[in-house]
């Protein structure tokens, strides 16, 4: 149990490194000189992400574990253990149930109390980098990191789809944080972009804090009357 909890801090470690580093390369590409004057902040950000994936990385080694020897968890990897039209919804529920979890938590987060000792190092990134996107102090990360752990005891879920779950979570976390827009226009200002969280959506919460508190969905935002709309990174 303890090795698989090492061997899942490493894999989120280097998964971070790995894909922060790939969208920062990309922002230079792209964005020349928008990390400019921010190598200091990007030192933190890094460390703090670092320390994030340690407490993401145990609780996920610990189920992986539980799932491997002693049958925890209802993931599964026969693709015909529930129908099949489970694989898509399943998708949706646990990006929704996730979403729910980080709306609720993140909008009590700004609370007086709980922003000055944890969140506040998350709004140190002003603006944020691609580096930002586990840059959490570790109470914080405490909370994000039980999530998907804690849904897989209670939501079946095909590997795959978990996998892809995995995806999502990893380059929305870090595209919402690249001080830039990477999906085009036409989705961004569609239909289905006044419901999606992208960059410019999570940049104006960098910006005016109380407002925007979405992961994935700008369905909690909407009903509580907490969006502010998009601005223009
Ligand atoms: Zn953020
Ligand atoms: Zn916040």
């Amino acid at each position: 149990m303890i090795a698989s909890a090492a061997v899942m801090t490493a894999i989120v470690g280097v998964r971070y490194l790995m894909t922060s580093g790939l969208f920062a390369l990309i922002t230079r590409r792209v964005r020349p000189g928008l990390y400019q004057g921010l190598s200091g902040q990007i030192g933190r950000e890094i460390g703090w992400s670092l320390l994030s994936a340690a407490i993401y990385g145990i609780p996920a080694g610990i189920v992986a574990w539980g799932w491997q020897e002693r049958g925890w968890t209802r993931i599964y990897n026969d693709p015909q253990a529930y129908p099949l039209w489970w694989m898509p919804l399943s998708l949706l529920a646990y990006l929704f149930l996730h979403d729910t979890w980080f709306y609720w938590t993140h909008r009590w987060m700004h609370r007086p109390v709980p922003f000055r000792i944890a969140h506040a190092v998350h709004h140190a990134s002003r603006p944020p980098t691609a580096w930002a996107a586990m840059s959490f102090h570790p109470a914080e990360a405490l909370t994000g990191a039980i999530v998907i752990p804690a849904l897989v005891f209670f939501v079946p879920i095909h590997v795959g789809v978990l996998g892809l779950v995995l995806l999502i979570m990893t380059v929305m976390g870090i595209t919402n944080h690249m001080g830039w827009e990477i999906f085009p226009r036409w989705l961004v200002h569609s239909r289905a972009g006044h419901w999606l969280i992208t960059a410019s959506h999570h940049n104006r919460h960098h910006e005016f804090y109380r407002c925007n508190y979405g992961l994935y969905f700008r369905f909690w935002d909407h009903l509580c009357g907490t969006d502010k709309g998009l601005s223009v990174p």
